[in-house]
């Protein structure tokens, strides 16, 4: 039997293929691909769209010089991403299933997300209507809540890192930023502030609690068309993001705010836990969900609802 969250129709069984291959540790080479079109370009190198000849299997072959990894000195932070991503089985996490290398190159096999980047999408929508933006939201939240039993933080969730399946689902992709919590490290911040919590800019000790916040910005980001504390200058935006400068445009929903408002807060503690945005009131009159995602979601609410009966009402 195939396996049911395997997104290409193509070959259900390749999948599972693949992961037993991968579980048996098989030396995999660049001979049994077949590679195909470029589907895009990376810091470190290239990907493209492959084959494996025997399964038949369509993969994302990732391709990584060694060169320019080393003089960005990222090799460490690379076998991290490879260590925790082809560990996490979930149906909105990209699957990594496995990695070879030759002389010059690092090729990473990963699932193929056939409707691409989600960043796009947002760019070709301008902003999402509520009821998509619920709905990735709700399978992120998911896929959050996975991550976080395993004590992976991913601390890099953006809309450039989101790809799509092929039924429109979400695949968190991109683990390079990463780890296994609590961190107190400090770790130098390339890139967008956009999407970090006031602890990490800051350089405060952080917990996964730093995802529910990125969980926050990209809601706003989907309904708003642009993050909530994007400013011209990298100390403007600093300084809206310490002080939870946040605004929000009138066609927002009072629901939506009230839910955004609940993950942008500045105190980790008092930032809503990931089972209880799976069962906020938006999140539950506009995400529509995937029948497994909805039995599961019936499953919390019992849950929630049984926990509730044993507590004092308030
Ligand atoms: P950066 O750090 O600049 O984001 P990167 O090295 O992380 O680059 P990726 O973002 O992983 O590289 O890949 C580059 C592009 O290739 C993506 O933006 C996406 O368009 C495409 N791509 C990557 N992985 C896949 C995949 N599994 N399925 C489909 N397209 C993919
Ligand atoms: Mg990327």
């Amino acid at each position: 039997m195939g396996n049911e969250n395997d997104p290409n129709t193509q070959n259900g069984s390749g999948d599972n293929k693949m992961a037993e291959d991968t579980r048996a540790k098989k030396k995999w080479t660049l001979d049994n691909f077949e590679i195909g079109k470029p589907l895009g370009k990376g810091k470190f190198g290239n990907v493209y769209l492959a084959r494996e000849k025997e399964s038949k299997f369509i993969v994302a072959l990732k391709v990584l010089f060694k060169s320019q990894l080393q003089k960005a000195g990222v090799e460490h932070q690379l076998r991290r991403e490879i260590e925790i991503q082809s560990h996490l089985r979930h149906e909105n996490i990209l699957r990594l299933y496995g990695y070879f290398y030759d002389d010059k190159r690092i090729y990473l096999i990963l699932e193929y997300a056939p409707r691409g980047e989600l960043y796009k999408e947002l760019q070709r929508n301008e902003k999402f209507p509520e009821g998509r933006s619920a709905t990735y939201v709700y399978q992120l939240a998911d896929a959050l809540e996975y991550c976080h039993s395993k004590k992976v933080i991913h601390r890099d969730i953006k809309p450039e890192n989101l790809l799509l399946g092929l039924r429109g689902e979400l695949k968190v992709a991109d683990f390079g930023w990463s780890v296994h919590a609590p961190t107190s490290r400090r770790n130098t911040l390339c890139g967008t502030l956009d999407y970090l919590p006031p602890e990490m800019v800051e350089g405060r000790p952080h917990d996964e609690r730093v995802d529910l916040w990125s969980l926050g910005v990209l809601c706003y980001e989907f309904l708003v068309g642009h993050p909530p504390f994007e400013t011209a200058s990298h100390n403007d935006t600093y300084r809206r993001i310490a002080r939870v400068d946040l605004r929000f445009p009138n066609f927002v929903s009072e629901e939506a705010t009230d839910f955004i408002r609940k993950l942008l807060r500045h105190d980790p503690a008092q930032r809503l836990p990931l089972q209880q945005v799976k069962v906020h009131p938006w999140i539950v009159t506009n995400a529509s969900m995937s029948a497994p995602s909805t039995a599961k979601a019936a499953t919390t609410m019992s849950r929630i609802n049984n926990n509730n009966k044993t507590t004092p009402a308030s």
